[in-house]
């Protein structure tokens, strides 16, 4: 094994299993290590500043440095470092963020379940729905309809719902009872001279023949991001979500917002659901709840969906599910400041006003040969590139084109995230400024030039 010059580096190399990693490379490469960060800029341990254009993973969205949120973690860890909420405790962190989230809520909702990442939050959903249908009386419908290039995270029930082939290939996944419709991406998906609103009436009507097929009776539950995110920065084409919500509604299907990456601001309303206007029965949110400072994540079902439960609690004894760590106050606590920072700094109306700068800066390389599309809304944002701009023919994946220009971004000092089919991913922080966008943007630039540069030699 080589060694690094660098101890971190070094004890890094030797013992950790790094999660989404060539880890045979990691070997030869050793990984960033990173030591501080300020507002949107990150530095490594050598002093290099970079332009965290991704937000950590679209979750630092107050930025780095927040005293307010590093004051809320001490003041409750002093106060009371940690209490649970299993059989009727309760304290006030996570009272008051559950009120607030409800308060704040995109459509109706009457309860917050508590858990530590956006993974627990969509698999208790699932198991939510099964335990809803079976306090029905409904033993048979069981099946939830995800879509292909999906994210719903990890465990095992959200990545079986998760669209993403590398997430189920010899993981032994998805589990039944979890279907996938399909990728409502109309640069790809469309049809010659279909227009965006017919594209969507078709992906609305296949979902429609699918719960169909399946028997309605089965057919439990549909999960959707309203922007699909690690997919590729998938907007949804227009109409889409109002169809979908047709089809659910006739065959009495629960619909899951995942507002993991929507949820709070990044799509320049508070949640994704307002902007397309989804009225889901349960809604999966964390990454910035907390602004990422602690693992922190929530679901938040209706008043149907909860009656429901509450009633089979009491049948079978006791509502069996929760982790030690749902609601841990400390979390909460930074939980009810950061939703109290985004109201005082107005952070909905702040992307409002950025987010043309970095949309329509982006949107200057669309006549780029290797740029087939860039899409976004807020300050979410992908540039997919291509091999050949008049097919969208995509490059082979072994020649790893969108890590090649982000590993050249990260020299220029920029941080993105490659996604699978060579999709260059934008997610900055919400406190961005209109002057750090536009660095960020250059960056990207120059990476973009170096990327064609690099494919003309090779
Ligand atoms: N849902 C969505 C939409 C996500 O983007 C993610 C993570 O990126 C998750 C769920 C899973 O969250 P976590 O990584 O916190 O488990």
């Amino acid at each position: 094994m080589k060694s690094f010059d660098n101890t971190t580096a070094s004890r890094d190399v030797a013992h950790i299993l790094h999660p989404y990693t060539n880890l045979k490379k990691h070997e030869e490469t050793g990984p960033l290590v990173l030591t501080e960060g300020k507002g949107v800029w990150l530095y490594d341990d050598k002093g290099k500043a970079y332009l965290d254009g991704m937000a950590g993973l679209w979750c630092v969205a107050l930025g780095y440095g927040e005293e307010r949120l590093v004051a809320a973690a001490a003041a409750q860890m002093r106060r009371l470092a940690f209490s649970h909420l299993f059989v009727s405790k309760s304290h006030e962190p996570a009272a008051h963020l559950a009120e607030k989230l409800i308060a704040i809520a995109p459509a109706p909702m009457s309860k917050v379940f508590f858990a530590n990442s956006g993974s627990e939050a969509t698999d208790t959903a699932l198991k939510l729905v099964w335990f809803y249908n079976n306090a029905l009386g409904r033993p048979k419908k069981k099946k939830i309809i995800s879509r292909h290039k999906a994210y719903h995270g990890v465990t095992i029930a959200a990545a079986s719902m998760t669209g993403l082939p590398l997430n189920h290939r010899d993981f032994d996944l998805p589990i039944d009872k979890v279907l996938h419709a399909d990728c409502p991406h109309f640069y790809h998906f469309g049809e010659a001279g279909e227009s965006e609103e017919e594209f969507a009436a078709r992906m609305a009507d296949n979902l429609d023949k699918l719960i169909l097929s399946e028997g309605p009776q089965t057919v439990a539950a549909f999960i959707a991001e309203p922007v699909m995110g690690a997919g590729g920065v998938i907007v949804p084409p227009r109409t889409y979500f109002d169809r979908v919500q047709r089809v659910l509604k006739k065959h009495d299907v629960l619909l899951i917002a995942d507002e993991v990456i929507c949820g709070f601001g990044r799509t320049g309303n508070m949640f994704g659901c307002q902007t397309f206007g989804i009225e889901p029965d349960m809604i999966c949110v964390a990454k910035a709840l907390s602004s990422a400072y602690l693992p922190i994540s929530a679901l938040l079902i209706n008043k149907k969906i909860f009656e429901a439960v509450r009633e089979h609690s009491d049948r079978v004894g006791t509502f069996a599910h929760g982790f030690t760590y749902s609601g841990h106050p400390v979390s909460a606590a930074v939980a009810v400041e950061t939703l109290a920072i985004y109201k005082e700094r107005d952070i909905v109306g702040h992307v409002r006003d950025v987010a043309p700068r970095l949309q329509e800066g982006l949107r200057r390389f669309a006549g780029h040969p290797m740029v087939g599309e860039v899409r976004g809304v807020g300050l979410v944002a992908g540039v997919e590139l291509v091999k050949d701009k008049a097919t969208r023919a995509k490059f082979d994946a072994a020649q790893q084109v969108g890590p090649y220009l982000v590993g050249r971004a990260q020299q220029h000092g920029a941080m993105l995230r490659p996604l699978p089919g060579d999709t260059v991913a934008f997610s900055p922080p919400l406190v961005i400024s209109t002057e750090e966008i536009d660095l960020l943007v250059e960056r990207f630039g120059r990476a973009l030039d170096d990327t064609a540069a690099w494919l003309a030699g090779s």
